[in-house]
């Protein structure tokens, strides 16, 4: 498994934008989808007080015995992307350079200002490249939600789970009423996933 596929590079908190290692585990995480796996080598903590407490995290997957495959990742009923406006293809915003924002200067100072034809995002809709933010599926697949037991979870990080993993099986255990995190298995690993809300 790559696990830096569960990590947001472009995110600035250094727990989210690389692995790290608590204890006898190295952990990556990104929004509500956290993977855990034997320690790695390489990715220690520089400074423990900056790094979540993702041990107090209900890790009871070694009490369960009720393993369910996981829920399909289709994209019926999802509303489509807003970079690309459901055409797929994306190309950097000629406006800003994928900046997301423009600069002025007079002879006295600099002004930044969130780009009108990009709305701040980077991104410009057509194009030739699959447009990233949706992975060129035209859908917004952080809206989309799947149901698995009683809870409803993200389409978008099924289909990662999905795409990045092998062996996955997922369980029903955690109270609905609680937003308790999904619980699940993989080759080499384990992890959780927070439900979304209602809606
Ligand atoms: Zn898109
Ligand atoms: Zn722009």
């Amino acid at each position: 498994m790559n696990i830096m596929a569960f990590c947001n590079p472009n995110d600035k908190r250094p727990h989210v934008n690389r692995p790290f290692t608590q204890g006898d585990y190295t952990y990556a995480l990104d929004g509500a989808l956290i993977v855990r796996v034997p320690k790695m080598n390489g990715f220690d903590m520089e400074d423990e007080k900056k790094f979540p407490a993702v041990d107090t995290l209900p890790w009871d997957h070694d009490t369960l015995t009720v393993w369910e495959d996981p829920p399909s990742g289709a994209l019926s009923g999802i509303p489509k992307c807003g970079i690309c406006d459901g055409t797929k293809k994306a190309s950097t915003c000629p406006e800003c350079d994928g900046e997301g924002v423009v600069e002025f200067d007079n002879v006295h100072h600099t002004y930044e200002c969130e780009c009108e034809t990009c709305y701040g995002d980077g991104y410009a809709k057509g194009g030739i490249k699959d447009c990233p933010e949706c992975e060129g599926t035209g859908k917004d697949l952080k809206k989309g939600r799947v149901k698995f037991g009683d809870r409803y979870f993200s389409v978008y990080y099924i289909r990662k789970i999905k795409k990045e993993l092998t062996g996955i099986k997922m369980s029903r255990h955690g109270d609905p009423n609680d937003h308790a995190p999904l619980l699940f298995i993989f080759d080499g690993g384990c992890g959780m996933l927070m439900p979304m809300g209602e809606q």
